[in-house]
């Protein structure tokens, strides 16, 4: 039944603590077993409690053993901390109802993976960052706003310890696309910020890797930043951004909430365009093109852009809250059915924004300039509702 009870929270995602006697080697393999099984850390405490207090305690209670069970069990634990250390526990802890002393030590990562595109950040005060798109001096002036401070290295740093997170899109279209990648580089590499991979990313690593993409207007700003290096700056630019990129989720969670019914454990949800539970552990096209893209028709609007569709709605209102970038808009951000959009467009000419948590505020710096046009910059991303599309598609099909 323990067994049992114990391998089902483990398949949930939820932590597992078995309270039992354990002494036995044989016993003691199969939690070791069943840890690697789920691939999670599995420590060891030992109780090192003297036998007359073993005793007393056992004279309180309503069920009784025999006293020469607890003398077996304490024979059998005699050479306990040796057998823990010749058996493969990620951590081993001693506690003498005093003090808990460590023989082997062991402390939670900051980060782990959840599937082959999702990631887990454990930090509790983050800060998330919209659209970038070469921005980087309006990054710089919102860092300062929220806090954030220079070092001489070339890193930042938050008084609070707070972790930096990139909703994807830091290339393309603005001036210093080389420069936010160089940055958000260094600090991923200092575990002090986080990406998500955005499609222009995405399409920029491609590039790197030379495969074949459209060299529209909008990565032609980034190529040229690129041209312009040395060659050895250039090559050591390359690995950097191929390391980030490489290495970056698709979509990521954030700030260890107790439970909820997804098994994310997660108070914040970010991915660049769209993100819905259900791709957790699903095949790696369906997750990119969802993360990077959104839904969308495959047809174009008036204005020439892909028509996208409101996967908003259908997001579950009991999911962590669901940060996105990806729709420029010119309003402020809101809540919308548990999401929150916070690219506020600062290439196009306004605002770059940072949604803060927990605080649950919005602080943003004007754009210094408007880098690039855009046909259409609304209030609020105005997606196509998916009842809409499906009752345009029926009439089509019954039209044909
Ligand atoms: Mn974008």
């Amino acid at each position: 039944m323990l067994e049992m009870l114990a391998e089902k929270r483990l398949q949930y995602g939820r932590p597992v603590i078995i309270d039992a006697t354990n002494t036995r080697g044989k016993i003691r393999q199969r939690w070791l077993d069943l840890a690697e099984k789920h691939t999670v850390p599995i420590l060891a405490m030992r109780f090192d409690v003297p036998i007359d207090v073993c005793k007393a305690r056992q004279d309180e209670r309503a069920r009784k053993v025999p006293e020469y069970v607890i003398e077996r069990q304490f024979k059998a634990l005699e050479n306990i901390e040796h057998q823990l250390l010749n058996e493969p526990w990620h951590g081993i802890f001693v506690h003498d109802g005093q003090k808990t002393r460590a023989l082997r030590p062991w402390s939670m990562p900051k980060r782990h993976e959840i599937d082959d595109h999702g990631h887990r950040y454990l930090h509790t005060h983050i800060d998330f960052v919209g659209d970038v798109h070469g921005c980087m001096d309006e990054l710089e002036q919102l860092l300062a706003k929220m806090g954030w401070e220079a070092e001489d290295n070339g890193l930042w740093q938050h008084p609070e310890d707070r972790l930096l997170v990139f909703v994807g899109d830091l290339v393309d279209r603005g001036p210093k696309s080389v420069p936010v990648v160089q940055f958000v580089a260094q600090m991923v590499k200092a575990e002090r910020a986080a990406l998500v991979m955005g499609n222009h990313d995405d399409k920029f690593k491609r590039y790197l890797l030379g495969n074949g993409v459209n060299l529209d207007s909008a990565i032609q700003t980034t190529i040229e930043e690129c041209e312009a290096m040395s060659p050895e700056d250039k090559d050591d630019f390359v690995d950097q951004a191929l390391e980030l990129f490489i290495n970056a989720p698709l979509w990521a969670a954030f700030a260890p909430a107790t439970s909820d019914r997804f098994g994310l454990s997660a108070h914040v949800i970010v991915a660049h365009a769209a993100w819905t539970p259900s791709l957790v552990g699903q095949k790696r096209d369906r997750v990119r093109f969802y993360c990077l893209y959104g839904p969308n028709t495959g047809e174009k609007d008036a204005s020439g852009y892909p028509e996208r569709l409101d996967w908003r709605m259908d997001y579950p209102e009991d999911a962590p809250l669901c940060v996105t970038g990806h729709t420029p808009f010119a309003g402020q951000p809101r809540k919308h059915h548990n999401t929150l959009c916070i690219d506020t467009g600062c290439v196009f000419g306004h605002r770059l924004t940072a949604w803060r948590f927990p605080e649950d505020e919005i602080v943003s710096v004007d754009a210094i300039e408007c880098y690039s046009d855009h046909k259409k910059l609304l209030e609020y991303p105005d997606l196509l509702p998916m009842d809409v599309y499906r009752k345009r598609k029926a009439e089509r099909q019954k039209g044909s």
